[in-house]
């Protein structure tokens, strides 16, 4: 049995939970309990507030965690990053009233910058030899220079939009984050077999997101041409059909060069193509 500890509510729960559910593992309601049992892994999941994850992985009360990798540097717990989730990304920026003439990090030497990631923005005025002062507030950041609190602020951002609502521009971009995956670092031999499993199923979940099967009908000897169009999994499946001098391909392609890889083929004689959804892709 391993214990993971997933965001209770808030942006990285859903993608957790649809996460797990790709891997193959249900857990029953969520929302009323603390901790809940998956129906067919030997996992179990704790929801927690996302600040207290890493700790709670460092402390061994739970054995992994789904978090921000925000979350992971400022808290500065003992634990180890095991994987990127490709989910929740967003950076953590430095953003300062719109009408100010803002032309390096030399700004903020003798402001205020209001921030809920005091030890991240601190590594960051370290490692560039500005002294401000750090003022650290739990939430509604965006808002501290209107209200007279700061000159600028460290927060997190991901579209922008929150900043220019509130008459700010982002001036720096400090760290990048994404949801991870993270680890005890003394997790017993059959939990670490219980997250290769887990990462096994998460790394063919990854790969299959955003790829599509493929097939059609191409005449035999164009073969050859299709292969140069279409670099699939290992080279493309090809099957004899009824027809004389006509075969059936099919293949893995990824959706962003479907339309183009449907265009090239039917100009070289392509027909009847399907696509069809790819559930899971593994090696
Ligand atoms: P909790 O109640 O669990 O403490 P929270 O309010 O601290 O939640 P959320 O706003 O739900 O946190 O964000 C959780 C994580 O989602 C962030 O730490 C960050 O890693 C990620 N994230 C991605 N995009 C954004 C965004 N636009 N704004 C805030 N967080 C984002
Ligand atoms: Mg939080």
């Amino acid at each position: 049995m391993i214990r993971i500890a997933i965001q209770a509510k808030g942006r990285l729960n859903e993608e957790s939970v649809a996460l797990l559910a790709e891997a193959g593992i249900r857990i029953e309601d969520s929302k009323r309990k603390l901790l809940a049992l998956a129906a067919d892994f030997p996992l179990e999941v704790l929801y927690l507030r996302d600040d207290d994850i890493p700790q709670a992985v460092a402390m061994g009360v739970a054995d992994l965690g789904i978090v921000g990798l925000n979350e992971v540097e400022e808290k500065g717990e003992a634990v180890d990053v095991v994987h990127r989730l490709g989910f929740g990304k967003c950076r953590l920026s430095l953003a300062v009233p719109k009408a100010e003439n803002y032309d390096s990090p030399a700004w903020f030497d003798g402001k205020r910058v209001a921030t809920s990631y005091p030890k991240i923005l601190r590594a960051f005025f370290e490692k560039s030899g500005i002294r401000a002062e750090i003022h650290e507030i739990a939430g509604s950041v965006e808002i501290a220079p209107s209200v007279g609190m700061a000159d600028g602020i460290f927060d997190i951002v991901s579209s922008g939009g929150t900043l220019v609502t509130n008459g700010l521009k982002e001036v720096e971009k400090v760290f990048f984050s994404e949801a991870v995956l993270v680890a005890n670092r003394a997790l017993s031999e059959e939990k670490r077999q219980i997250l290769s499993q887990l990462l096994f199923r998460f790394e063919a979940v990854e790969r299959s997101r955003g790829m599509k099967y493929m097939l059609m009908n191409l005449p035999q000897d164009k073969v050859a041409e299709a292969v140069e169009i279409l670099p699939g999994m290992k080279s493309p499946t090809v099957l004899p059909l009824a027809q004389e001098g006509w075969c059936s391909v099919h293949v893995v392609v990824n959706e962003r060069d479907l339309w183009n890889k449907i265009e090239q083929l039917k100009a070289i004689g392509a027909e009847d193509i399907l696509v069809l959804a790819l559930e899971k892709m593994i090696w």
